[in-house]
């Protein structure tokens, strides 16, 4: 059963513990005021003491979203979102790199790379691929508990030179758990002790069956520094995102996670959001976890300023309030007083959760009185 200390019911109903202890009294309970009564004891007195009773449920105050699922005719592909892993020298930041390099925007722009923690390539064909540009476990493993799936590819990087790692390892056993399709990169194909075949082999020990053992995960030869298999690799990811039927609704108001966040000297907290659904322009109305905001300026990963930025794009948002987690949900809704509501109650929640006082529903119940 849920329960509140007396001293606290009195904080929220401004009155006196000791006033709260005489009627409890009167009602013939002999408490103190840093004992707890439970809530039909709790209720009686928010009446006792002339305070009208509002029960407030967390779907109330908070956004509720679990039942909000877009028709399917509202649906439009999105690009698929990829998260490189692999152990450490394999080659994961020079892959990442290097399809960077491959965006045929990034050229004629003439933008400078901006790194905000992820980045969008576009194809010669005009498709476009994300990538997490923030490689590691952790990271992954973080936002995972957090609730955030974000990824819908992995691509795991194996030096052709040196073979399965422990965090190769790791990352294969992470990319199960989570349920996301793996593409197989065998890196450094150039050097000369590269033994690609042997990485395959080795991979079946760990019931990864790629394509050239006529098994079903898709695998590429590629070198990060001499650039090659690239395009291979990108084709391979459309192909399995093709497979996934990738789509969002775009045409809503926008919610996205963060990637990444900061404290920016000059410009305020900054945070980079990948949009899920909907989307998201300069001017929305926001909470990000238990921030508000209002999107000031928006600025794209070749730090150009953008007004929208639709699913699957990383962007960069000033305007919040304060510093928000990754792995955190991002909603635009209607007014500020809204956006404040929401933040005020998670924020109420969160210290809740550190300090232990109360339990949620309870503090909820009591929040509305006046
Ligand atoms: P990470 O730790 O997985 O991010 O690996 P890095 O991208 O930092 O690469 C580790 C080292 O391997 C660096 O010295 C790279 O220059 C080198 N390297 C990465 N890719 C290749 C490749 O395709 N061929 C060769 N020969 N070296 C590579
Ligand atoms: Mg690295």
């Amino acid at each position: 059963p849920e329960a509140i200390t007396v001293q606290e019911l009195a904080n929220r109903m401004a009155e006196k513990g000791a006033d709260l202890v005489k009627a409890l009294f009167k009602m013939g309970m002999m408490v103190t005021v840093n004992q707890t009564i439970d809530q039909d004891t709790a209720e009686l007195l928010v009446t006792e003491f002339g305070h009208n009773l509002t029960r407030v449920s967390a779907s109330d105050v908070d956004i509720d979203t679990a039942g909000d699922v877009d028709a399917a005719e509202t649906l439009k592909p999105r690009p698929p979102v990829v998260t490189i892993m692999g152990h450490v020298d394999h080659g994961k930041t020079s892959l990442l790199d290097a399809l960077r390099g491959t965006d045929v925007v990034a050229g004629e722009a003439g933008g400078i790379t901006q790194h905000i923690g992820a980045y969008q390539i576009k194809t010669k064909n005009g498709d476009l691929v994300t990538f997490l540009d923030t490689p590691g476990h952790e990271a992954f493993t973080e936002m995972r508990q957090r609730g955030a799936n974000v990824t819908d590819i992995v691509v795991l990087v194996v030096a052709a030179d040196d073979g399965l790692m422990p965090q190769t390892i790791e990352a294969i056993n992470h990319t199960k758990a989570a349920g996301v399709p793996m593409i197989v990169a065998i890196n450094k194909v150039d050097k000369p002790e590269a033994n690609p075949q042997r990485i395959r082999e080795r991979l079946l020990e760990h019931e990864i069956v790629v394509e050239a053992m006529s098994g079903d995960v898709q695998d590429v030869e590629v070198s990060a520094k001499n650039r090659t298999g690239l395009d291979d690799l990108i084709e391979k990811i459309l192909l399995q995102a093709e497979l996934m039927e990738l789509r969002a609704n775009p045409d809503r108001e926008a919610e996205g996670t963060v990637i990444e966040a900061k404290l920016d000297k000059g410009k305020g907290p900054l945070a980079t959001v990948l949009v899920n659904r909907g989307t998201l322009r300069t001017g929305d109305v926001l909470v990000v976890g238990t921030q508000s905001g209002r999107v000031r300026a928006m600025t794209d990963d070749k730090g150009r300023q953008i007004k929208e930025a639709t699913p699957s794009m990383p962007v960069e948002v000033l305007g919040i309030g304060g510093v928000p987690h990754a792995g955190d949900t991002l909603t635009v809704v209607e007014n500020e007083a809204r956006a404040r509501e929401v933040a005020a109650y998670r924020q109420e929640l969160a210290t809740e959760r550190r300090t232990a006082i109360a339990p949620a529903s309870l503090d909820t119940m009591f929040s509305a009185l006046a």
